[in-house]
């Protein structure tokens, strides 16, 4: 009972219809890519600055990844490199939206709202609705991130066909290990249940499979854990807004950084606070920065090795990704716990 529990306390969080609880974000991210018909062979677009699960999960079903660059404001997709880039390289055929260089079918786009802070979800939507390609929003970092649509606040994964959360021990909040679909789509969220519990068909004693389903669904005690966790979501947002409006003061006369923020009309979560090194020349300062900081203790970190520069992913589909290297060199992902609040 408690999966069903907390299922619906994530459903009325973040107002979507409906919430199909999993293992953890890989496989919502994984299950929602394979509801919506991502197949082996097809590609999928996404950002390169992301963490790795984002590219993982379409690998796993036999697709790849193609990256296409970010905006600098919120660090995640940039619309108009997704509009530019399907003018590129997309042709449409037989319904189908075809990588003409590579022979591919693209299949979705998947945004990421990364550290918590909205992508430019509208704009994004809307070249997905031009081009008719399912969108699927990786909002694993993004619990209590919203957007203000005509003076309401829209919770990020709402958006798209489907969004996924991560329950992963790192994130607001955490089960232990899990993750979330949200949908407002009654058949997708059916099948999402049903292809997450083995495909089983309902009965009190069958036991028949209708197709090949997936163990995913989240155990009963990590969901008891996430209803427990669900109770101090709201005071732990709270917290993390002081933080950042703390960092944000720390840094306001440091003129060779800045602390960023969410843009106009969202509301980030702040999951992972995050400063940027403006200038030319920022590498060696931000290895010395990091360095010198882990020497007092204090675990300061770059932002993800972009994932178009891993070994696995590093002959994928890429469109020019200028805006993601030139943003990746430059930032510090800062100690970001509510609980730094107790000690300020
Ligand atoms: C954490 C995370 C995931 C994966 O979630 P897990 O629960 O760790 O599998 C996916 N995408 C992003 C952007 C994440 O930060």
């Amino acid at each position: 009972k408690w999966v069903s529990k907390f299922e619906n306390k994530i459903a009325d969080f973040t107002g979507a219809k409906y919430a199909i609880a999993v293992s953890n974000g890989t496989v919502a991210l994984r299950l929602a890519l394979h509801l919506i018909g991502v197949r082996a062979g097809d590609e999928v677009i996404m950002p390169p600055l992301t963490f790795v699960a984002t590219a993982n999960s379409v690998a796993h079903l036999g697709g790849s990844p193609h990256f296409v660059d970010i905006e600098s404001d919120s660090l995640g997709l940039c619309p108009i490199a997704l509009e530019n880039r399907l003018n590129e390289v997309a042709i449409k055929k037989e319904g189908k939206i075809i990588n003409r260089f590579s022979g591919k079918k693209i299949s979705a786009v998947v945004p990421v709202h990364v550290f918590g802070m909205p992508a430019n979800i509208e704009e994004i939507k809307k070249v997905c609705l031009r081009w008719n390609l399912p969108l699927i929003e990786d909002a694993a970092e993004a619990l209590g991130s919203k957007v203000r649509i005509s003076n309401k606040l829209i919770h990020c994964g709402c958006f798209g066909d489907i969004g996924t959360l991560s329950f992963n021990g790192n994130k607001i909040i955490t089960t232990g290990g899990g993750g979330a679909l949200l949908t407002d789509d009654d058949d997708l969220a059916k099948l999402a249940k049903h292809l997450s519990t083995t495909a089983k068909v309902n009965h009190p004693w069958d036991l028949f499979h209708d197709q090949i389903g997936w163990n995913d669904r989240l155990p009963n005690i990590n969901a008891a854990i996430g209803c427990s966790q669900m109770e101090e979501l709201n005071s732990k947002l709270k917290s993390k807004r002081l933080l950042h409006s703390k960092f944000k003061q720390y840094f306001k006369d440091i003129a060779g950084a800045e602390i960023i923020s969410e843009p106009n009309n969202c509301e980030s979560n702040y999951w992972l606070i995050t400063l940027r090194l403006n200038g030319d020349e920022v590498e060696e300062l931000r290895e010395k920065i990091i360095l010198k900081a882990h020497e007092s203790k204090i675990f300061l970190r770059p932002s993800w090795t972009l994932l178009n520069q891993l070994p696995m992913y590093k002959n994928a589909s890429s469109g020019n990704l200028k805006q993601a290297e030139n943003q990746s060199k430059r930032l510090i992902n800062l100690p970001s716990s509510p609980q730094l609040m107790k000690n300020l």
